[in-house]
């Protein structure tokens, strides 16, 4: 198999940093890294820090039309929400693949080489199935496969319209589209997905405690064996007091009673934990998806990061609605906050940030075969440049602490050059986003 290579100035490899580094490609994979080595005449020339590709552990694509729309008349993430299901009854396949495809785009441009979609608009608005049942999951793949963009599909189990004190409440006429109406049905429907390629693997998820009765959990991890398994987890107050009135117990606890947690779930959010439930996800060793920019964005709260790591949990990062797309400003979002609220600096350490931004999230969407540079790895690596306005002068081993996500000059997807000198090879991104974005939100461009 032909074999072509890189020559880094200096590559995040998994010992730390190192200068002057030759990435040999063969096919997807890493075939051999040389350290400290020159650049021959046919390698492509990589100036700044080269990193693992980056993995966004949690996202909702179509959340991000509401970006830059909707601030300004207060509320909360219950509030946002109702804006949020109004561009979910827009979707048709042919749109969400659009909007999907230029979101995706964005994600290559900062640097992300791995999606994880929690998907869970399935059926029609009203609730009935597209001819093909999985007509928009189909929509999702086609549209990372165009933006170049590896992706774990985590197709959701969303069936109740959330819960109170006194039980599940109904689904709302704007969240029956989400719904297979039963276990049995999301799980029939879910198996009867199109199998894994190269780009694509599969996976699972239980929206949340509140979609998901307790009697079902059960049936959705069983259906799940074998793939990544996520959940949102306790993101909001409300959600812990509804659950402690109706079940008196904690989110965490439900979850534990259902045999959910283990190294095959994904928490995320996981902001209002109690001590206890910290011990049950770290003893398990489940993972926690934090998601800084979206967690102050809607005025979530700020999770216990250091405390869940310190337990057992392994910690990813997701940008969730995409207020921002940029991997660099979640992982310092997972430092800042812990500095806000402890008073002390260097809560992680550098290599702490890259590992959750790269690896963890790789590990938790079932590519640990990626995210990480060394031989038998997925060839999937992100320059970012080290002379531009923001990162000029800093060191090549606190980058992160400085880079945005337009400093990434170059990013390679399984051995192909998706992004180079900052331009996607799909073209203008931003024309894509604008002109998807109108298709579901007419007017929102003029
Ligand atoms: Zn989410």
């Amino acid at each position: 198999m032909a074999t072509h290579a890189y020559w880094c100035e200096s590559a995040w490899l998994t010992g730390g940093l190192a200068r002057r580094v030759r990435i040999v490609v063969e096919g997807r994979t890493i075939r051999r890294l040389e350290t400290d080595a020159d650049p021959e005449p046919d390698d492509v020339r990589l100036h700044g820090v080269t990193l693992p590709g980056m993995a966004n552990t949690h996202s909702h694509a179509f959340h991000r039309a509401l970006r830059g729309r909707v601030n300004g008349s207060g509320g909360n993430f219950w509030s946002w929400r109702e804006q949020m299901y109004a561009v979910a009854a827009e979707l048709n396949p042919d749109r969400y693949f659009m909007l999907a495809r230029a979101v995706f785009a964005e994600m290559v441009l900062a640097g992300i080489t791995l999606v994880g979609e929690f998907h869970y608009v399935h059926h029609r608005p009203g609730g009935k199935p597209f001819g093909d049942p999985n007509a928009m999951s189909l929509a999702v793949r086609q549209a990372a496969e165009e933006a170049g963009i590896r992706l774990t599909l985590l197709d959701t189990c969303y069936l109740e319209g959330g819960l109170s004190g006194s039980g599940h409440v109904e689904l709302h006429p704007g969240q029956r589209r989400f719904s297979d109406g039963t276990v049995d049905a999301w799980a029939a429907r879910m198996s009867a997905r199109r199998p894994e390629t190269d780009r694509v693997r599969l996976g699972a998820a239980i929206h949340s405690v509140r979609a998901v009765r307790r009697e079902d959990l059960p049936k959705v991890v069983a259906a799940a064996a074998g793939l990544p398994l996520h959940v949102h987890l306790s993101e909001q107050h409300g959600e812990n007091l509804a659950c402690q009135m109706f079940y008196g117990c904690t989110p965490t606890q439900l979850l534990d009673e259902a045999g959910a947690l283990g190294g095959h779930l994904t928490a995320i959010h996981a902001t209002h934990v109690t001590d206890h439930d910290i011990e049950l996800l770290g003893g398990t060793g489940t993972g926690a998806c934090f998601c800084p920019t979206t967690e102050r964005d809607l005025a979530d709260g700020i999770g216990p990061a250091r405390a869940l790591s310190d337990a057992g949990a392994t910690l990813s990062l997701g940008s969730d609605q995409h207020v921002v797309i940029d991997p660099f400003e979640e992982l310092r979002g997972l430092e800042m906050h812990e500095r806000l609220v402890t008073n002390e600096r260097d809560r992680f350490s550098p290599s702490d940030l890259v590992h959750a931004a790269t690896f963890n999230g790789y590990r938790a969407l079932g590519w640990s075969d990626g995210g990480h540079l060394s031989k038998g790895a997925l060839a999937d690596f992100v320059t970012v440049r080290t002379d531009t306005v923001t990162t000029a002068g800093s060191r090549p081993e606190q980058i992160v602490y400085s880079c945005v996500a337009s400093d990434v000059s170059t990013v390679v997807v399984g051995g192909e050059v998706v992004v180079s000198e900052g331009r996607h090879r799909i073209g203008d991104v931003a024309r894509l986003l604008g002109a998807s974005i109108e298709r579901v939100l007419p007017g929102a461009t003029q």
